[in-house]
């Protein structure tokens, strides 16, 4: 049998679909260090379990799947029917069984990829809506991916860090947040100063005069921003920082 391969030929999109694939390996590895008794614990987020995170990871593939098949056929089909139907969903998913919650998670994680692979490069470029309306093209769902499945696999909570994150993931993750904050107008003289990222070594409010710096790793830094547990960051006026909300 030939091999499959992708039919983008795009070294930027092969890149960044690599990176994807990475993401889901080394979720599933974290998915497979845990025992089907530890799924009911807490997660890192808030109110979640990690079979809360699993289901959302799982559905999350076949939210972007249906923006493939959309950008594939042309027939519009949205991620989810609704915010409502979306958190419904992830609570349904919540209480299925081990076994059920990693069929969910493998074969989501599959038939998205095969959705990828099979993608030409026209329909790559073809707009499609996101769960928050924004209007993208469809090699953006492979970025939409790659940030739910790397940041989710720190949030089960069984040793992944952000440590673990490649930095150019890092890096456009940091770019998103900091890009919504100042888009709502959440920045106000909070100016983050970084260190150890390829590309810049400040983000935020960079006009402010007296903005509260918080310095740390990239690492670090994009934990906090993320608005994850982090060490070694420090805030010029308080002691224990927070950050502004970014979903
Ligand atoms: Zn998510």
């Amino acid at each position: 049998m030939v091999a499959r391969q992708d039919l983008t030929q795009d070294p930027e999109l092969k890149a960044a679909l690599l990176t994807a694939r990475r993401g889901t390996a080394f979720f599933g590895r974290k998915l497979n260090e845990l025992r089907d008794a530890e799924l009911d614990a807490p997660s890192l987020l808030p109110g979640w379990t990690r079979a809360h995170v699993i289901a959302h990871v799982g559905y999350n593939a076949r939210a972007i799947a249906r923006l493939i098949e959309w950008a594939n056929t042309g027939i519009e089909t949205p991620m989810y029917s609704s915010p409502d139907a979306r958190n419904e969903e992830i609570s349904y998913g919540a209480t299925l069984s081990p076994l059920a919650l990693r069929n969910l998670y493998e074969h989501s994680a599959i038939h998205l990829d095969v959705e990828w692979r099979d993608t030409p490069p026209p329909a790559w470029e073809r707009e499609v809506k996101t769960a928050q309306g924004r209007t993208v093209s469809a090699s953006e769902t492979v970025w939409m991916r790659t940030r739910e499945i790397w940041v989710h696999a720190v949030d089960l909570d069984n040793g992944a860090t952000f440590d673990q994150i490649p930095a150019d993931v890092l890096e456009r993750l940091l770019k998103d947040i900091t890009g919504t904050w100042k888009t709502r107008g959440q920045d106000k003289d909070l100016l983050l100063k970084i260190a150890g990222a390829p590309t810049f070594t400040e983000l935020g409010d960079t006009t402010s005069t007296n903005p509260e710096i918080i310095t740390g790793t990239l690492t670090e830094i994009t934990a906090f921003a993320c608005g994850r547990p982090t060490h070694g960051i420090t805030s010029s006026k308080t002691t224990s920082p927070t950050a502004p909300r970014w979903i």
